[in-house]
């Protein structure tokens, strides 16, 4: 039996690896992020919390809070714990250069549907997937592949 945060440790490696198997992985891994170089730290999470905000209505979804993962943590891309407290890493860590705004929103859409399902199982999936198809018909989430 798994203790609570060593569950949540389970679930923040699984989206690591659940990111790193996307064919969109190494774009979001090595990418020369320009999410707004003109852009504020704040002014890009004001922006990103808006586009949560829209997301979160459609779908029903309440989570606690959306913030900046630290950047001390190197081993994932977003985590949200069972408080349904977000956190979306914005900078490339290689370059120390803010990711890129899709990939922001990948992440983000990623972690809104584990405000719903804490795991990565085919419910959570179905979600992830017509979240982003959602984000995506709104153009909030506008990827290059
Ligand atoms: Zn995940």
């Amino acid at each position: 039996m798994f203790s609570q945060t060593s569950q949540l440790h389970i679930i923040i490696l699984q989206c690591f690896r659940l990111f790193a198997s996307s064919p969109c992985a190494r774009p979001f891994l090595y990418d020369i992020l320009d999410s707004g170089g003109y852009m504020s730290e704040g002014q890009l999470l004001a922006k990103l919390r808006r586009d949560a905000q829209r997301i979160a209505k459609c779908f029903k979804l309440r989570y606690l809070d959306l913030d900046v993962e630290p950047q001390r943590v190197r081993s994932r891309f977003g985590s949200c714990d069972e408080d349904r407290r977000i956190r979306v890493r914005l900078h490339n860590l290689r370059t120390g250069r803010f990711l890129q705004y899709q990939n922001l929103v990948h992440t983000l859409c990623h972690e809104l549907a584990h405000v719903k399902y804490l795991n990565h199982s085919n419910e959570f999936k179905m979600l992830n997937e017509r979240i982003l198809g959602w984000a995506r018909a709104k153009r909030i989430y506008r990827p290059k592949c």
